[in-house]
Protein backbone atom coordinates (compact mmCIF):
# COMPACT_ATOMS: atom_id res chain seq x y z
CA UNK A 1 0.00 0.00 0.00
CA UNK A 2 0.94 3.40 -0.98
CA UNK A 3 2.53 4.97 2.03
CA UNK A 4 0.90 8.68 2.47
CA UNK A 5 2.47 10.98 4.87
CA UNK A 6 0.82 14.46 5.54
CA UNK A 7 3.37 16.51 8.06
CA UNK A 8 6.00 14.00 8.50
CA UNK A 9 8.36 15.04 6.24
CA UNK A 10 9.07 17.84 8.26
CA UNK A 11 12.61 18.56 7.58
CA UNK A 12 12.70 15.00 5.72
CA UNK A 13 15.79 14.62 2.98
CA UNK A 14 15.27 12.42 0.08
CA UNK A 15 17.38 12.17 -3.46
CA UNK A 16 14.44 13.63 -5.62
CA UNK A 17 11.16 15.08 -5.04
CA UNK A 18 9.05 14.87 -7.52
CA UNK A 19 6.14 17.94 -7.26
CA UNK A 20 2.62 16.62 -8.75
CA UNK A 21 1.54 12.93 -8.82
CA UNK A 22 -0.31 12.97 -12.10
CA UNK A 23 1.21 10.65 -15.23
CA UNK A 24 4.03 12.90 -15.38
CA UNK A 25 5.04 12.80 -11.89
CA UNK A 26 4.01 9.04 -11.29
CA UNK A 27 5.84 8.10 -14.10
CA UNK A 28 8.88 9.41 -12.88
CA UNK A 29 8.88 8.64 -9.39
CA UNK A 30 8.40 4.60 -11.05
CA UNK A 31 11.89 4.92 -12.46
CA UNK A 32 13.86 6.97 -9.82
CA UNK A 33 11.80 4.01 -7.06
CA UNK A 34 13.23 1.16 -9.10
CA UNK A 35 16.57 2.90 -9.93
CA UNK A 36 16.80 2.53 -5.96
CA UNK A 37 16.72 6.78 -5.60
CA UNK A 38 14.94 7.97 -2.32
CA UNK A 39 12.02 9.52 -3.83
CA UNK A 40 8.98 11.41 -2.65
CA UNK A 41 5.61 12.49 -4.43
CA UNK A 42 4.06 15.26 -3.37
CA UNK A 43 0.61 15.58 -4.67
CA UNK A 44 -2.32 17.87 -4.44
CA UNK A 45 -4.69 15.47 -6.05
CA UNK A 46 -6.17 18.07 -8.45
CA UNK A 47 -5.02 16.46 -11.91
CA UNK A 48 -6.11 17.98 -15.19
CA UNK A 49 -8.63 15.15 -16.87
CA UNK A 50 -10.39 14.50 -13.52
CA UNK A 51 -13.91 16.41 -15.08
CA UNK A 52 -13.77 13.09 -17.68
CA UNK A 53 -14.83 9.48 -16.61
CA UNK A 54 -12.95 7.73 -19.02
CA UNK A 55 -9.16 8.29 -20.57
CA UNK A 56 -8.86 7.24 -24.34
CA UNK A 57 -5.70 7.26 -26.54
CA UNK A 58 -3.37 5.66 -23.86
CA UNK A 59 -2.08 1.91 -25.16
CA UNK A 60 -3.22 -0.99 -23.20
CA UNK A 61 -5.44 1.48 -21.01
CA UNK A 62 -7.90 2.90 -23.39
CA UNK A 63 -11.22 3.61 -21.57
CA UNK A 64 -9.67 3.31 -18.43
CA UNK A 65 -10.99 5.84 -15.54
CA UNK A 66 -7.98 8.39 -15.16
CA UNK A 67 -8.72 7.94 -11.30
CA UNK A 68 -7.98 4.22 -11.73
CA UNK A 69 -4.91 4.62 -13.82
CA UNK A 70 -3.56 7.07 -11.44
CA UNK A 71 -4.72 4.21 -8.34
CA UNK A 72 -2.82 1.92 -9.92
CA UNK A 73 0.49 4.06 -10.24
CA UNK A 74 0.19 4.89 -6.87
CA UNK A 75 0.20 1.14 -6.09
CA UNK A 76 3.12 0.90 -8.26
CA UNK A 77 5.46 3.42 -6.99
CA UNK A 78 4.42 1.98 -3.37
CA UNK A 79 6.51 -1.28 -4.24
CA UNK A 80 9.77 0.76 -4.83
CA UNK A 81 9.28 2.68 -1.32
CA UNK A 82 8.85 5.50 -3.18
CA UNK A 83 6.58 8.05 -0.64
CA UNK A 84 3.65 9.51 -1.59
CA UNK A 85 2.39 12.82 0.36
CA UNK A 86 -1.29 14.28 -0.57
CA UNK A 87 -0.05 17.60 -0.01
CA UNK A 88 0.65 21.10 -2.06
CA UNK A 89 3.86 22.29 -2.72
CA UNK A 90 4.16 26.09 -1.56
CA UNK A 91 7.01 27.31 -2.02
CA UNK A 92 10.96 26.00 -2.85
CA UNK A 93 14.44 27.32 -2.38
CA UNK A 94 17.77 26.31 -3.84
CA UNK A 95 21.34 26.03 -1.96
CA UNK A 96 23.11 22.79 -2.66
CA UNK A 97 19.86 21.14 -3.01
CA UNK A 98 16.25 21.81 -2.62
CA UNK A 99 13.80 22.78 -0.05
CA UNK A 100 10.23 22.24 -0.79
CA UNK A 101 7.45 24.11 1.95
CA UNK A 102 4.33 22.27 2.31
CA UNK A 103 0.62 23.16 2.80
CA UNK A 104 0.42 21.08 5.63
CA UNK A 105 3.38 21.84 7.20
CA UNK A 106 7.07 21.52 7.21
CA UNK A 107 9.65 21.16 4.84
CA UNK A 108 11.31 18.17 2.72
CA UNK A 109 14.60 18.46 1.05
CA UNK A 110 16.08 16.73 -2.05
CA UNK A 111 19.03 16.76 -4.28
CA UNK A 112 17.03 16.52 -7.21
CA UNK A 113 13.75 18.11 -8.29
CA UNK A 114 10.90 17.08 -10.81
CA UNK A 115 8.32 19.54 -11.25
CA UNK A 116 4.88 17.83 -12.60
CA UNK A 117 2.86 19.97 -11.92
CA UNK A 118 0.17 20.17 -14.63
CA UNK A 119 -2.03 23.09 -16.02
CA UNK A 120 -5.12 24.11 -15.62
CA UNK A 121 -7.81 25.00 -17.92
CA UNK A 122 -9.50 28.57 -17.81
CA UNK A 123 -12.97 27.45 -19.30
CA UNK A 124 -14.95 30.30 -21.66
CA UNK A 125 -17.47 32.55 -19.72
CA UNK A 126 -20.37 31.03 -20.78
CA UNK A 127 -23.40 29.79 -18.30
CA UNK A 128 -23.52 25.93 -18.32
CA UNK A 129 -19.58 25.38 -20.18
CA UNK A 130 -18.18 24.40 -16.66
CA UNK A 131 -20.93 21.83 -15.31
CA UNK A 132 -20.56 20.31 -18.47
CA UNK A 133 -17.02 20.23 -19.07
CA UNK A 134 -15.27 16.49 -19.56
CA UNK A 135 -19.32 15.50 -20.59
CA UNK A 136 -21.08 16.81 -23.57
CA UNK A 137 -18.37 20.21 -23.42
CA UNK A 138 -14.79 18.62 -24.61
CA UNK A 139 -12.19 20.63 -25.77
CA UNK A 140 -10.05 17.44 -27.54
CA UNK A 141 -11.13 15.32 -29.93
CA UNK A 142 -8.23 13.09 -30.06
CA UNK A 143 -9.73 12.22 -26.34
CA UNK A 144 -13.31 11.93 -26.98
CA UNK A 145 -14.28 12.51 -30.34
CA UNK A 146 -14.73 8.85 -31.15
CA UNK A 147 -16.85 8.40 -28.38
CA UNK A 148 -19.26 11.15 -29.48
CA UNK A 149 -18.88 10.61 -33.21
CA UNK A 150 -21.65 11.54 -35.97
CA UNK A 151 -23.30 13.39 -33.31
CA UNK A 152 -24.52 17.25 -34.19
CA UNK A 153 -21.50 18.98 -32.44
CA UNK A 154 -21.19 22.72 -31.80
CA UNK A 155 -17.84 24.77 -31.86
CA UNK A 156 -16.97 27.84 -29.67
CA UNK A 157 -14.90 30.22 -30.95
CA UNK A 158 -12.68 31.97 -28.96
CA UNK A 159 -10.53 33.65 -31.23
CA UNK A 160 -9.90 33.16 -34.91
CA UNK A 161 -7.57 30.29 -34.27
CA UNK A 162 -11.01 28.44 -33.32
CA UNK A 163 -11.16 27.69 -37.03
CA UNK A 164 -8.40 25.15 -36.58
CA UNK A 165 -10.77 23.51 -33.95
CA UNK A 166 -14.08 23.71 -36.12
CA UNK A 167 -12.21 21.78 -39.06
CA UNK A 168 -10.30 19.35 -37.18
CA UNK A 169 -13.70 17.74 -35.17
CA UNK A 170 -14.97 17.42 -38.70
CA UNK A 171 -13.51 14.20 -38.91
CA UNK A 172 -15.21 13.06 -36.07
CA UNK A 173 -19.08 14.58 -37.00
CA UNK A 174 -20.11 16.09 -40.61
CA UNK A 175 -22.36 18.02 -39.16
CA UNK A 176 -20.80 20.90 -37.27
CA UNK A 177 -21.90 24.33 -36.64
CA UNK A 178 -18.85 27.54 -35.51
CA UNK A 179 -20.38 29.60 -32.87
CA UNK A 180 -18.59 32.81 -33.87
CA UNK A 181 -19.10 33.97 -30.50
CA UNK A 182 -16.99 37.17 -29.57
CA UNK A 183 -15.35 36.81 -32.88
CA UNK A 184 -15.92 39.15 -35.11
CA UNK A 185 -16.45 36.91 -39.09
CA UNK A 186 -14.06 40.10 -40.27
CA UNK A 187 -11.74 38.58 -38.54
CA UNK A 188 -11.67 35.37 -40.28
CA UNK A 189 -9.51 35.06 -43.38
CA UNK A 190 -10.60 34.27 -46.88
CA UNK A 191 -8.65 30.87 -46.58
CA UNK A 192 -10.70 30.18 -43.39
CA UNK A 193 -13.91 30.98 -44.59
CA UNK A 194 -12.94 28.44 -47.90
CA UNK A 195 -11.67 26.31 -45.84
CA UNK A 196 -15.19 25.91 -43.48
CA UNK A 197 -17.04 26.08 -46.65
CA UNK A 198 -15.07 23.58 -47.95
CA UNK A 199 -15.90 21.07 -44.75
CA UNK A 200 -19.41 22.06 -44.46
CA UNK A 201 -18.99 23.40 -41.19
CA UNK A 202 -22.18 26.27 -40.78
CA UNK A 203 -20.75 29.01 -39.72
CA UNK A 204 -23.13 30.86 -37.26
CA UNK A 205 -22.44 34.63 -35.72
CA UNK A 206 -23.37 36.08 -32.90
CA UNK A 207 -22.54 36.05 -29.05
CA UNK A 208 -23.84 32.86 -27.12
CA UNK A 209 -25.69 33.31 -23.84
CA UNK A 210 -25.74 29.47 -22.77
CA UNK A 211 -26.29 26.13 -23.25
CA UNK A 212 -29.66 24.20 -23.12
CA UNK A 213 -30.02 21.11 -20.67
CA UNK A 214 -32.33 18.38 -20.84
CA UNK A 215 -32.29 15.16 -18.63
CA UNK A 216 -29.03 15.74 -17.84
CA UNK A 217 -28.00 16.23 -21.33
CA UNK A 218 -26.85 19.18 -23.93
CA UNK A 219 -29.54 19.72 -26.30
CA UNK A 220 -29.02 23.35 -27.55
CA UNK A 221 -26.37 26.15 -27.60
CA UNK A 222 -28.31 29.32 -26.82
CA UNK A 223 -27.24 32.76 -28.50
CA UNK A 224 -27.83 35.94 -27.12
CA UNK A 225 -30.76 37.04 -29.45
CA UNK A 226 -33.03 33.87 -28.04
CA UNK A 227 -32.57 31.69 -30.65
CA UNK A 228 -31.64 28.04 -30.13
CA UNK A 229 -29.55 25.64 -32.45
CA UNK A 230 -30.01 21.90 -31.62
CA UNK A 231 -26.55 20.28 -30.66
CA UNK A 232 -25.18 17.26 -28.76
CA UNK A 233 -22.16 18.50 -28.24
CA UNK A 234 -19.73 21.36 -27.78
CA UNK A 235 -16.23 22.00 -28.43
CA UNK A 236 -14.35 24.54 -26.41
CA UNK A 237 -10.79 26.26 -26.46
CA UNK A 238 -10.06 26.33 -22.40
CA UNK A 239 -7.59 28.75 -21.96
CA UNK A 240 -4.64 26.85 -20.59
CA UNK A 241 -2.93 27.77 -17.33
CA UNK A 242 0.61 26.17 -16.96
CA UNK A 243 1.27 25.83 -13.41
CA UNK A 244 4.89 27.05 -13.33
CA UNK A 245 4.63 28.96 -10.28
CA UNK A 246 7.73 27.04 -8.47
CA UNK A 247 9.52 27.29 -11.67
CA UNK A 248 9.33 30.99 -11.83
CA UNK A 249 10.17 30.74 -8.15
CA UNK A 250 13.74 29.05 -9.04
CA UNK A 251 14.30 31.36 -11.73
CA UNK A 252 13.51 28.94 -14.71
CA UNK A 253 14.02 30.51 -17.93
CA UNK A 254 10.44 30.50 -19.55
CA UNK A 255 9.39 30.19 -23.78
CA UNK A 256 6.22 32.05 -24.73
CA UNK A 257 3.70 29.89 -27.09
CA UNK A 258 0.72 30.40 -28.24
CA UNK A 259 -0.74 28.31 -25.86
CA UNK A 260 1.18 29.85 -22.98
CA UNK A 261 4.66 30.43 -21.28
CA UNK A 262 6.25 27.00 -20.54
CA UNK A 263 9.78 26.39 -19.49
CA UNK A 264 12.84 26.00 -21.85
CA UNK A 265 13.79 22.53 -21.15
CA UNK A 266 16.02 19.97 -22.98
CA UNK A 267 15.21 16.94 -24.40
CA UNK A 268 15.07 14.91 -20.90
CA UNK A 269 12.73 17.89 -19.37
CA UNK A 270 16.16 19.46 -17.71
CA UNK A 271 14.84 23.63 -17.18
CA UNK A 272 17.50 26.19 -17.22
CA UNK A 273 18.26 25.35 -13.18
CA UNK A 274 20.50 22.80 -12.90
CA UNK A 275 19.05 19.98 -10.91
CA UNK A 276 15.59 20.72 -12.02
CA UNK A 277 13.58 18.83 -14.57
CA UNK A 278 10.25 19.39 -15.79
CA UNK A 279 7.68 16.96 -17.34
CA UNK A 280 4.17 16.84 -18.73
CA UNK A 281 1.81 19.33 -19.16
CA UNK A 282 4.20 21.17 -17.17
CA UNK A 283 5.95 21.60 -20.20
CA UNK A 284 3.96 21.54 -22.97
CA UNK A 285 0.08 22.07 -23.61
CA UNK A 286 -0.47 19.48 -26.07
CA UNK A 287 1.22 16.83 -23.71
CA UNK A 288 -1.44 13.61 -23.67
CA UNK A 289 -1.45 11.02 -20.60
CA UNK A 290 0.61 8.80 -22.86
CA UNK A 291 3.18 11.66 -23.24
CA UNK A 292 3.73 12.94 -20.04
CA UNK A 293 4.16 9.43 -18.61
CA UNK A 294 7.00 9.57 -20.93
CA UNK A 295 8.40 12.75 -20.15
CA UNK A 296 8.10 11.77 -16.56
CA UNK A 297 10.22 8.08 -17.50
CA UNK A 298 12.58 10.42 -19.28
CA UNK A 299 13.16 13.32 -17.00
CA UNK A 300 13.53 10.28 -13.74
CA UNK A 301 16.46 8.21 -16.31
CA UNK A 302 18.34 11.80 -16.65
CA UNK A 303 18.24 12.33 -13.14
CA UNK A 304 19.58 8.47 -11.95
CA UNK A 305 22.66 9.31 -14.26
CA UNK A 306 23.05 13.10 -13.45
CA UNK A 307 23.05 11.63 -9.49
CA UNK A 308 25.38 9.06 -10.44
CA UNK A 309 27.57 11.27 -12.05
CA UNK A 310 27.93 13.81 -8.41
CA UNK A 311 28.86 10.99 -6.92
CA UNK A 312 31.42 9.48 -8.94
CA UNK A 313 33.10 12.88 -9.33
CA UNK A 314 32.46 13.45 -5.25
CA UNK A 315 34.15 10.05 -4.81
CA UNK A 316 37.83 10.48 -6.99
CA UNK A 317 37.94 14.69 -5.74
CA UNK A 318 40.72 14.41 -3.38
C1 LIG B 1 -11.45 16.95 -19.58
C2 LIG B 1 -10.13 16.39 -20.04
C3 LIG B 1 -10.07 15.13 -20.58
C4 LIG B 1 -8.88 14.61 -21.02
N1 LIG B 1 -8.86 13.37 -21.60
C5 LIG B 1 -7.70 12.86 -22.02
C6 LIG B 1 -7.68 11.57 -22.64
O1 LIG B 1 -8.72 10.92 -22.82
N2 LIG B 1 -6.48 11.08 -23.03
C7 LIG B 1 -5.31 11.79 -22.88
O2 LIG B 1 -4.25 11.27 -23.24
N3 LIG B 1 -5.31 13.01 -22.31
C8 LIG B 1 -6.47 13.56 -21.86
N4 LIG B 1 -6.47 14.79 -21.29
C9 LIG B 1 -5.18 15.47 -21.05
C10 LIG B 1 -4.60 14.98 -19.70
O3 LIG B 1 -5.39 15.49 -18.66
C11 LIG B 1 -3.15 15.40 -19.55
O4 LIG B 1 -2.42 14.92 -20.65
C12 LIG B 1 -2.52 14.84 -18.29
O5 LIG B 1 -3.32 15.11 -17.16
C13 LIG B 1 -1.10 15.40 -18.09
O6 LIG B 1 -0.52 14.77 -16.98
P1 LIG B 1 0.39 15.60 -15.97
O7 LIG B 1 0.96 14.59 -15.04
O8 LIG B 1 1.31 16.48 -16.70
O9 LIG B 1 -0.61 16.59 -15.18
P2 LIG B 1 -1.85 16.27 -14.24
O10 LIG B 1 -2.48 14.99 -14.59
O11 LIG B 1 -2.71 17.49 -14.27
O12 LIG B 1 -1.21 16.10 -12.81
C14 LIG B 1 -0.60 17.18 -12.16
C15 LIG B 1 -0.72 16.93 -10.67
O13 LIG B 1 0.12 17.86 -9.99
C16 LIG B 1 -0.57 18.34 -8.88
N5 LIG B 1 0.02 19.63 -8.49
C17 LIG B 1 -0.02 20.81 -9.14
N6 LIG B 1 0.65 21.74 -8.45
C18 LIG B 1 1.11 21.13 -7.34
C19 LIG B 1 1.86 21.58 -6.23
N7 LIG B 1 2.30 22.84 -6.12
N8 LIG B 1 2.15 20.70 -5.23
C20 LIG B 1 1.74 19.41 -5.32
N9 LIG B 1 1.02 18.93 -6.35
C21 LIG B 1 0.70 19.79 -7.35
C22 LIG B 1 -2.01 18.45 -9.35
O14 LIG B 1 -2.91 18.53 -8.25
C23 LIG B 1 -2.14 17.15 -10.14
O15 LIG B 1 -2.53 16.07 -9.33
C24 LIG B 1 -7.68 15.36 -20.88
C25 LIG B 1 -7.73 16.65 -20.35
C26 LIG B 1 -8.94 17.17 -19.94
C27 LIG B 1 -9.00 18.57 -19.38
Amino acid sequence: MTETMTETHAHTSHDVIVVGGGAAGLSAALVLGRARLRTLVVDAGEPRNAPSSHMQGYLSRDGMAPADFLAVGREEIARYGVELAEDRVTDVTRDDGFTVALAGGGTARARRLVVATGLKDELPDVAGVAERFGRDVLHCPFCHGWEVRDRPFGVLASSPASVHQALLVSRWSKDVTFFLHTVAEADLSDEDLRRLAATGVDVVPGEVAGLVVEDDRLTGVRLADGSVHAREVLFVGPRPLPQTGLLERLGAELEETPFGAYPAVDPTGLTSVPGVWAAGNAIGFSEQVIHAASGGYRAAAAIVGDLLMEDLDAAVTP
